[in-house]
């Protein structure tokens, strides 16, 4: 099976190939359809901007095609910076200076309870779109520690560790985090999905 990632990051390319080898799939991204457009990012949710760029990238490709969106919800802020993380401290992107807009925000906060989600949408065509969806439980803390991941990596403990995500090897962190939970789900998914089509071709 051909599968497009609504993407032309090369890391999050690298991510899913990491979990579907073994299965008998060939990745592409956007960067082999130049024609594709950029879709922009308007959804309320987490899902809605999944799906927006999932099914704009499966249209025109004209193969299935998975997207991902993602983000931190802090408790005290009412669910902030939600769906505008990447850009919490304005544009351009910059992670120092979100995690220091957070931290100011939070300064005199004592509930510092929050939650990394990520929900990946599958688009096929002429099917429809399957979502799935992980998340990870935390709290956010009063310094950033660690240099490993990215984000908001050095300011959150998940449940259950002293340490940061940026303070976990890329392995540790993808076992515990929002989004290598969506990605295992995909993957039970499609490895699923895999096995059926080959049991019925060989039945043909
Ligand atoms: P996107 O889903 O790639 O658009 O990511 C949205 C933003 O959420 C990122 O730029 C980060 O600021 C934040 N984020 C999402 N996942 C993580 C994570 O695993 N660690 C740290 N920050 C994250």
């Amino acid at each position: 099976m051909d599968i497009v990632l609504a993407t032309r990051n090369k890391k999050k390319a690298e991510e899913i190939r990491r979990i579907t080898v073994g299965l008998p799939v060939t990745i592409f991204t956007l960067d082999d359809f130049p024609g594709c457009p950029e879709v922009v990012e308007d959804g309320m949710t987490f899902e809605e901007n999944a799906i927006k760029k999932a099914v704009s990238a499966s249209q025109c490709s004209g193969k299935p095609a998975l997207a991902d969106d993602s983000g931190l919800e802090v408790a005290a802020l009412g669910g902030a910076p939600g769906i505008h993380s990447a850009r919490f401290a304005g544009e351009p992107a910059n992670d120092r200076k979100n995690i220091e807009k957070l931290l100011s925000l939070l300064r005199e906060e004592e509930r510092r309870k929050a939650r990394f989600v990520c929900c990946i949408a599958f688009s096929v065509p002429n099917e429809g779109v399957h979502v799935f969806h992980g998340t990870v439980d935390g709290t956010i803390g009063r310094e950033p520690r660690g240099s490993l991941g990215f984000g908001y990596d050095p300011i959150f403990y998940p449940d259950g560790y002293a340490r940061t995500f940026a303070e976990m090897t890329r392995d540790e962190k993808d076992t515990i985090s929002h989004r290598g939970k969506a990605l295992e789900a995909f993957k039970q998914f499609l490895a699923k999905r895999l096995a059926a089509a080959a049991s019925r071709s060989s039945e043909r």
